[in-house]
């Protein structure tokens, strides 16, 4: 896996002359054959939008919803790059999908995130593009599961495929939130951290869910280095056929556009780089201080797990786990620290010293179940 994902091209091999992020805009829905023009001339006078999105195909909650205008689009937006010489690319959901995309020259595929959560669909998508090396986005299953989202990255690596791209759409939750899906950044964080060559997409979008927090969600993303965005985008987004809410127009996208701060993964500025230097040093010695520190701590933990098991006391004290989580959570406060990143360590911490006590008891257990 590592080695098939260490070979894959970036983005500027299958659209050259890219420089800062990648833009992908269109509407959630191709609707019609004027729509989809309309859009692409109005992208088309966006510079920093370089490939065009329409879904043809719809995979939608409910039945009697609008599922897409099928194979009829293929044309329009063949169309459309002929009009604009803008690349388009389309959401497949199986190997017929495939097929058709294949046959009206669409330039760019991706996976939607009910797709990528089911293995079947994949591996049938990804026998359809065998020997087609089209460059295929792979969307984030809608559960928070890094390995599934591998999964499916896997299996098209696995058939040659060496254009791939990951799309971070969010997380489907039943609790509510002020987003339609977290983003539960730490996930697309490590999947950047394991496989640092696979292009990192976000798509606000589906994120936010709504149109005030394109532009928040978009910020965070570059922030983090991702790579592009995409953002649905529709001439009349009141009255689009799917995802209105969420939808811009061609001019807000152009000015959300201007607001972004793109920032650089590095500079060529040598006073910078020993500023960076130094300071990654001085963090190199502050973690390494950590370590010794819950080290430490971890040997006093074992001296209380021997006094607890000579006693026969249980690991867990819950009164205990609650006091060290208030105490430090006040202290956090004094210290300038958020107390819930506080909270989440020491759980972190308490949690694993409980699990080494639990442990030492199973032992001593054993022990005692030998000796008898
Ligand atoms: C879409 O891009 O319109 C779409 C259906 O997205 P997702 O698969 O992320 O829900
Ligand atoms: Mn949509």
């Amino acid at each position: 896996m590592q080695e098939m994902m260490n070979s894959l091209q970036p983005i500027s091999s299958w659209l050259p002359d890219l420089n800062g992020p990648l833009v992908i805009a269109g509407p959630c829905s191709a609707e019609s054959e004027s729509q989809v023009l309309k859009t692409a001339q109005a992208l088309k006078q966006i510079p920093q939008v370089r490939l065009l999105r329409a879904g043809i195909w719809k995979p939608r909650t409910r039945p009697n919803t609008f599922e897409g205008v099928g194979e009829a689009g293929l044309p329009w937006l063949k169309l459309a790059r002929q009009e604009t010489g803008l690349p388009v690319s389309t959401e497949v959901a199986n190997g017929r999908h495939v097929e058709l995309a294949l046959k009206y020259e669409v330039d760019v595929l991706w996976i939607g995130a009910r797709t990528t959560a089911s293995p079947f669909a994949v591996q049938e998508i990804a026998d359809a593009l065998k020997g087609v090396d089209i460059p295929v986005l792979v969307k984030n299953p809608i559960n928070a599961d890094l390995a599934l989202w591998l999964g499916a990255l896997e299996r098209l690596a696995t058939v040659g495929l060496t254009k791939l791209g990951a799309i971070h759409r969010g997380f489907s939750s039943y609790q509510t939130s002020k987003y339609r899906n977290l983003p539960l950044w730490k996930i697309p964080m490590e999947l950047e951290r394991r496989f640092p060559n696979l292009p990192l997409i976000c798509d606000p979008s589906h994120i936010a869910g709504a149109r005030s927090m394109i532009y928040e969600v978009s910020q965070k993303a570059l922030d983090l280095g991702m790579q592009g965005i995409m953002i649905e985008t529709h001439p009349d987004p009141d009255n689009a056929l799917s995802d209105a809410q969420q939808q811009v127009t061609p001019a807000r996208l152009q000015e959300i556009i201007k607001a972004l701060a793109v920032r650089t993964p590095s500079v060529d500025s040598p006073g910078f780089q020993q500023e960076l230097d130094e300071l990654r040093g001085q963090i190199d010695r502050i973690d390494h201080e950590i370590m010794e520190a819950l080290s430490h701590r971890m040997q006093v933990v074992h001296k209380i797990g021997d006094a607890k098991v000579r006693h026969g006391v249980t690991a867990l004290q819950v009164k205990r786990m609650d006091q060290i989580i208030q105490k430090q959570m006040k202290l956090a406060e004094d210290l300038d620290l958020r107390p819930d990143y506080v909270q989440d360590i020491y759980r972190t911490v308490h949690e694993e010293s409980v699990r080494t006590q639990t442990e030492m008891m199973h032992q001593a257990g054993h022990d005692v179940g030998n000796k008898a």
